[in-house]
This record gives structure tokens, sequence and C-alpha cells, in this order.
């Protein structure tokens, strides 16, 4: 594989359709969606005799069949653009703690805290008003719970979550969902704070409880990524923040090489999209990530940025859609895409067009305008990769129905880890079999000597029945076992 940014459309770590995995690896997906139907060199496939490993490789749960997409579309932030979460989520980290410290009365020492980029994952949920961090299974039910750092007890995670009447939805206002990877920073920090606060009750602002101090969290991490804290030092070095990954140029040319339309939706706005395409783009022999051109643009047909998703995926919603003078980042009003004029001038200014030949760049707007400008004729013809389950892909599926696929880069390490594990998952699923077999034994032995008559041996069958009660501890006890083992290895 040809990517050191490892979770890009080609090199796997994804799902397509976007609903998660059921662990099948479609390598004729694969081959359609980048291949373009064409050959090209670098997309190794098993297909053609190369090894891919198994935390590269693209997983789906549906097939698709790429000769019905005329477009596909990518988010940038997450997507296109993978972020170092070591130096990216660090700097919003610090960012977040000197808005806590210098605007909103945290004490100073919070500027001396670090913070473990590795600690949290996407996935968690955090109860805002008991400061504890969750991690639930599929059907809702809490499997780990941390106060702060703290681990409960089993018994004080089942009093509190295990035993209401009504089911908690596990939602907003009184829930978080840790579901981008730009949450992380702000997960460790409610952490941290949690534990300040027990240790210190009277150090935080105002006597803040959980919930409050969750809301500060919040409120300084947008900042930060509103006030330019974090947009100024990427631009100024993208290279330290951004992945770069040699493989979305090619991937992107083949996609308009097979004669598909090709866009970018993005929430980021014109300024800063520009400096992370750049880096993404630029040739490989520039090495002065500083210097930005639009010849990028010639990649794509319409960039929207400014997006408002997943407000965006509502054709309803009425959101203006403005053309941006890709030069100055001025916007000029539009008719729904058409240019207008300003008062007092019969002139229509049309954006520049230098090497960027078709691409037009807007802000704003809403999924009608996009399929209008890509003359779309079915939504089913689109197919959108996105990171973001709510932003990019839950909408833009269900209301829509646009084909969908979602990058997961944790994925990569999750199918290695599943790989590794295999043994011990296989043990689990034989004493898993094993249990149930014992327990069918002993439901039915039980049932002989209840109800039948005469012609059986009681003595021998309640012998049986203390020695098949025996066996079934056994195997509880090693099926706990194992289980323990493999938690510890899975869990966060
Ligand atoms: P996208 O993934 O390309 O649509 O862009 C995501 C955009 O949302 C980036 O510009 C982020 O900086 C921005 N973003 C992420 N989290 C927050 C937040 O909490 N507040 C405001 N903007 C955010
Ligand atoms: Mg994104």
């Amino acid at each position: 594989m040809m990517t050191e940014g490892n979770k890009q459309l080609h090199t796997g770590n994804n799902t397509m359709d976007g609903s998660g995995t059921d662990g099948k690896n479609l390598h004729n997906e694969r081959r359609d969606i980048i291949d373009g139907g064409q050959d090209h060199h670098i997309w190794s496939s098993p297909e053609g005799g190369h090894k891919i490993d198994i935390g590269k490789q693209i997983f789906c749960n549906r097939s698709l069949n790429m000769r019905n997409i005329v477009a596909v579309g990518f988010d940038m932030d997450y997507t296109l653009a993978q972020y170092k979460s070591e130096t990216f989520e660090s700097l919003a980290y610090e960012g977040t703690v000197r808005k806590l410290v210098y605007d909103l009365g945290y004490p100073p020492e919070l500027l001396g805290w670090t913070f473990d980029w590795n600690y949290m994952v996407r996935g968690l949920v955090l109860d805002k008003r008991r400061g504890n961090i969750l991690k639930m299974d599929r059907h809702k039910y809490v499997k780990v719970a941390y106060h702060g750092f703290r681990e409960m007890s089993k018994e004080d995670k089942v009093a509190t979550y295990g035993s209401t009447l009504i089911r908690e939805a596990f939602d907003e206002p009184d829930y978080a969902l840790i579901d981008t990877l730009f949450s992380l920073a702000e997960a460790y920090l409610f952490a941290q704070l949690v534990d300040f606060k027990d240790n210190n009750p009277g150090k935080v602002p105002d006597g803040a409880d959980y919930s409050r101090m969750y809301k500060d969290v919040r409120a300084a991490v947008d900042l930060c990524h509103r006030d330019g804290t974090l947009k100024q030092m990427v631009a100024k070095d993208p290279r330290r923040y951004i992945n770069e990954d040699p493989a979305i140029v090619p991937m992107l040319k083949m996609l308009r090489e097979s004669g598909r339309a090709t866009f970018l939706v993005t929430n980021s706005l014109w300024d800063y999209t520009n400096v992370v395409m750049n880096f993404l783009c630029r040739p490989r022999s520039e090495d002065d990530c500083s210097a930005l051109s639009f010849d990028w643009l010639k990649y794509f047909d319409v960039v929207i940025t400014g997006s408002a998703k997943p407000g965006f995926f509502h054709d309803e919603i009425r959101a203006n859609l403005f053309e941006v003078d890709i030069e100055s980042g001025m916007l000029l009003n539009t008719d729904n895409g058409t240019p207008m004029a300003q008062v007092g001038s019969t002139d229509i200014r049309l954006p520049p067009t230098k090497s960027n030949k078709d691409c037009r760049v807007f802000q704003g707007g809403n999924v009608g305008h996009l399929h209008k400008l890509l003359s779309i004729e079915s939504s089913s013809q689109v197919l959108y990769v996105g990171d973001h389950i709510y932003g990019d892909i839950l909408r833009s599926k269900k209301v829509l129905g646009w084909r969908t696929m979602l990058v997961v880069p944790e994925l990569e390490k999750e199918v290695e880890l599943l790989w590794e594990i295999r043994g011990i998952r296989k043990q689990l699923q034989l004493l898993r079999s094993e249990r149930d077999h014992i327990e069918d034994k002993i439901h039915h032995l039980k049932w002989s000597l209840k109800f039948k008559g005469g012609d059986i041996n009681k003595e021998e069958l309640s012998s049986e029945l203390e020695k098949l009660q025996t066996e079934r501890e056994q195997v509880r006890l090693s099926h706990q076992q194992a289980q323990r083992e493999c938690h510890q290895l899975v869990r966060f």
C-alpha cells in the first residue's frame, strides 16, 4: 500500500454504507471503487497477487454496484485529512485548558496538566451529571463505567445504570456522545476535571457541578475551533498536524478519469479548506507546504465549504448558497448557484477560473443546490465518504438515500486485534457451546427426575446430575477467566 496517512478510501479501515461491518471483506467492491473500472498499479489486491494487511482492507455490509454511481463526494476533516492525534488533539487540549483558566475562571494549576491522546476512544458516552465515562455494548447496556479515571465497581455500576424501571436513553442533554475524533481531548479533560473537583471541591469556579464543568469544556473547545486557535497553527505547519497521503491525488484522478463527478462538502470554511487541500494535493516534489495555489481544485467539480452538516442534508432547509471568490475569500450572492449582479452594477462577477477550470467553490446552501450543480437525477447515484456517523452518514443515507462510506481509522487496530485474539475468541465460543450443551443435559435430567415414573433409576440420574452440575461450574469458571483475559486485551 502506498499511503502513510492510513485512513483513506483506498487504504481500508472503512465500512461502506456506513453502519459498521459484519466482518466481510469485499474485494470486488474495493476494486470497483478504487479502480473506477480501470487498472492501476497502486491499487494492490489479492486478485492482483498482492497481500493486503488485514488492517488496511475495506469492509462492507452490503454490496454496491459502482456502475450506478455518477458522483463521489468527500468530507474533508478526518476523512481526506487525517490529523495526527498526538499533535492536533494536544493542540486542542492545550488551547481548551488555556481558555478554561484565562476566560472561565479555572485555577492556573490546570496549565500544568498533560493529555494522553491514546486514552479515550470514540464511542464512549459521557454522563455529564454524574461525571462518569461509559462504554456500552451495541444494545446500550453499560459494560464499563469510570468515574473520572476511577473504574466503578460492578455494584456501583449496576446500582447506577442497571436498576432503573425505564431505560435511560443515554442521550442529550444529560449524556454526550464521543462520536468524532475531535472530541477525544474534551472527554479526557472532563475526566481530569471530575477527579480534580472530587479532590479539591473548593477549587472549581462557583462550586461548578459536573454538568457545568462539561459545559465549560465544550464551550472552550468550540471556541478553539472558531477563533483560529487551532486553524492558524495548522496553517503555519500542516505537516506537523496532518498525515501526508500520496494516494489521494491518484484516487481522485482515477475517479474523474472513470467519468464520475467528484465533490467536497466540508464544514470548514474556504480559507482553511484551501490550506488543508493544498497540503494533501500538492506535488510530492514541493517541499514548501505554506505556498498556496488553487491547483487542487482541478480534482473536483464542486467544493462546498461551511456546509453546516448535518443540516445541509435537509433539502427544505433554506440556507443561502454563496459563491466564494477564491482569491479574496469574499462571498458572492447567487440565485441557487446562478451568479447575481450587485445593485448598481450590470456586471456579473464571475469568480476567477485560473487553473481550476470547471470547479466552483461555494459556501452554505443545501443538498438540493448540490444535486442541481452536479445534475444528479437520483440520490442513489451519489457515494459520499465521511468520518462522522451523525454529521456525514446518518442523514445523508436515511433522508436522502445517498450511498455512504464511513471512514473508521480505529478499525485498523481493531481488526488486527480481533485477528490476534482469534484463539481466545474461539475458545470462548467453544466454552459457550459446551456450557449450553451441559445446560440442556441438566434440564433434561431434571425433567426426567420430576416427571418420569418408576422405570427410571433415580439414584443413577441424581448422581449424573451432580456430575454435570460440577462440570457446568468448571466450564463457567473457565469461561469467566477467558472472558476476563479477552476484556483485558480489548478494553479502553
Ligand atoms: P468536516 O469534517 O470537513 O465537515 O469539518 C469539520 C469542521 O468542524 C472543522 O473545521 C472543525 O474544526 C470543525 N469542528 C469540529 N468540532 C468543532 C466544535 O466543537 N466546534 C466548532 N467547530 C468544530
Ligand atoms: Mg469530518
